[in-house]
């Protein structure tokens, strides 16, 4: 299995880039955000605990994203591999998917991070709120906190891969399809 994790902070362009990304590579598609998101439309009781964290800007308990991850992967025995997108955003997200992609014989193989600058970020998410169906990308101090919550929280999930050699700086930057052709552009390196 090849199984990418596709990292940086909110707004640096995870979804844009994994919906190209699975369909040159085969992989499956696993956002911790989108499957929230959808049990918050299906109104289930795990969807109303994430919202109240999600409206605030802050993360989800860790429990609750990894038993969806867990199940998720459960549910695609046959995957080629998985791209992780928004997962982990923890050391202990991160140390749990190790266990349980070791429990299937499998690991990560590479972390590909996204570098895009602050301010930029913040444009790009309120751009976004104009558009999207997303209430969090609307109010400016919820995005303030949930880069916050990714300074504080997530950019440490880096330097765990880091130890194991396994993280790809990507300027985020550009064109989409030019940071699509940096991206694709390590994983055929790995791959080799
Ligand atoms: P995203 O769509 O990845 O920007 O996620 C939207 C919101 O869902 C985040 O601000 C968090 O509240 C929550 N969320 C998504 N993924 C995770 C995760 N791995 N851990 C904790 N909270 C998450």
């Amino acid at each position: 299995m090849f199984n990418l994790i596709l990292f940086g902070p909110p707004g640096s362009g995870k979804g844009t880039q994994s919906e190209k990304l699975i369909e040159k590579f085969g992989l499956i598609h696993l956002s911790t955000g989108d499957l929230l998101r959808k049990e918050i439309a299906n109104q289930t009781q795990l969807g109303l605990e994430a919202k109240s964290f999600m409206d605030k800007g802050q993360l989800v308990p860790d429990e609750v994203v990894i038993g969806m991850i867990g199940s998720a992967l459960d549910a695609n025995p046959a995957a080629k591999g998985f791209l992780f997108d928004g997962f982990p955003r923890t050391t202990a997200q991160a140390e749990a998917l190790d266990t349980l992609l070791t429990g299937k014989g499998s690991e990560i193989s590479l972390v590909l991070a996204l570098e895009v600058g602050e301010e930029e970020l913040v444009a790009r998410l309120l751009n976004r709120g104009k558009t999207s169906s997303r209430s969090d990308d609307r109010d400016e101090n919820v995005i303030r906190q949930r880069l916050e919550e990714y300074r504080k929280k997530t950019a440490i999930v880096a330097d765990h891969y880091a130890k194991f050699n396994k993280v790809s700086k990507v300027k985020g930057e550009g064109s989409i399809d030019e940071i699509f052709g940096s991206l694709a552009a390590e994983i055929d390196k790995k791959r080799a």
